[in-house]
């Protein structure tokens, strides 16, 4: 069957969550910054009319810009929005792959049956759903490869639908006019590169050999040529598949028969696996601890989880009652530690059920921070007990309370 791919990717994201949440800021200028020392990360279109470049200082751009509004990112926000936009694009079609927090490929191949729709109309339920769902706008672009439908959701964005469909009888005439250094994963070294054999537009490159291509540009450009021609060679690649379980363990530095000393270690092990699962994306449904004596004797007891988690409170307290049924006091103790098993993904949870939890939501949001913290002050810096500390509000600078200390 023809192959067809969407590449959904959302307008702005990171500026169209925080309007979601707060529709004064919907047609003003409004730039999300990585941190209150820190630089633009998004612009919303109105920003971007204005002239302000991503990744400058945010001092600079208040200097500057001073009627733009600046909003500190809320990354556990966006990721939780980019959940459910996820679900909602898996529901049109199994075959997705989630490219990156604002974009993914979809595969169409054969919807057309199932929905009585063309794929312009079929890209268009996707879009409108999306809006009325979410409340996320989004550009979509449909063509026969990934590279195809890349540079197709580019340029839809300044189409009226904010969609664009390249069929096959177009694509030639199409990128008559389309310069190389749009095309996806050619960038500012490789665009060099092809000056200097002059080639400047997609069609003078598709004309070249593949021997000359592989020669210059590799298996890598030979494939690209293949994908800009409507060859679907680039798969799909849904969601990989889940790890069966997370180790974590080392030995100690001396044997300890110290029950304290043992549980810290315990405790550690299960942050450094917990930050893992967080990492893929999964929450556990099973944990187990295993305990090695000097001597090499070691015993392991695991227990079933009442809810899947991801979080280090909700597993320590049962693998400390794991650790205290095996403990003996009066035996040396080499090392300790956590098995994490049976996976559930993140994306595949039920996202209405788990919308109501609150206390699940909290926790997750307390694990990605403790994460976020860890990768930029370094490791274990954070210890059991929290303290919840608001930026104050400032002029012009609007924050959310991302921060925890
Ligand atoms: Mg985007």
């Amino acid at each position: 069957m023809s192959k067809y791919v969407a590449l959904v990717d959302c307008n702005s994201f990171f500026c169209s969550c925080e309007r979601k949440t707060n529709p004064e800021l919907n047609n003003r200028p409004l730039c999300v910054v990585s941190g209150e020392r820190g630089c633009i990360i998004a612009r919303s279109t109105e920003a971007k009319l204005m002239g302000i470049k991503m990744g400058i200082p945010l001092f600079k751009a208040v200097q500057e810009y001073p009627n733009c509004i600046y909003i500190t990112a809320n990354h556990q926000k966006y990721f939780e929005i980019s959940k459910k936009i996820m679900y909602i694009l898996k529901e049109f079609s199994p075959n997705i792959e989630v490219y990156s927090i604002d974009e993914a490929f979809v595969d169409l191949t054969g919807l057309q049956k199932a929905y009585k729709k063309n794929y312009f109309q079929i890209a268009r339920l996707m879009k409108d759903k999306i809006w009325q769902e979410i409340g996320i706008p989004v550009s979509i672009g449909v063509s026969k490869s990934k590279t195809l439908a890349k540079l197709a959701s580019d340029r839809a964005k300044s189409t009226e639908d904010g969609i664009l469909l390249l069929g096959k009888s177009k694509i030639k005439n199409y990128l008559k006019n389309v310069e190389i250094s749009e095309v996806w994963g050619i960038g500012k070294k490789l665009t060099i590169r092809f000056r200097k054999f002059g080639i400047k537009t997609v069609n003078q490159f598709i004309s070249k050999d593949d021997k000359w291509i592989k020669n210059y540009f590799g298996k890598n450009g030979l494939v690209t040529k293949y994908e800009l021609q409507g060859k679907y060679i680039n798969h799909i690649i849904n969601n990989p598949p889940l790890p069966k379980s997370i180790i974590d363990t080392q030995s100690f530095p001396e044997f300890t028969s110290n029950f304290d000393y043992i549980k810290n270690e315990l405790n550690i092990h299960i942050h450094t696996a917990c930050s893992r699962l967080r990492q893929i994306g999964c929450k556990c449904n099973k944990i187990g601890v295993i305990i090695k004596t000097k001597d090499f004797n070691y015993s392991f007891l695991e227990l079933k989880l009442e809810n899947p988690t991801d979080f280090e409170l909700n597993i320590s307290k049962s693998a400390y009652s794991l650790l205290k049924k095996m403990y003996l006091s009066n035996t040396p103790y080499r090392s300790v530690g956590i098995i994490l098993s049976e996976f559930t993904s993140v994306q595949n949870e039920q996202l209405k059920l788990f919308d109501n939890e609150k206390t699940t939501k909290k926790n997750e949001k307390l694990g990605k921070t403790i994460d976020k913290l860890e990768r930029k002050f370094g490791r274990n810096i954070i210890q059991v007990g929290f303290i919840h500390k608001k930026i104050p509000n400032k002029q012009n600078f609007m924050t959310s309370p991302t921060l925890i200390y």
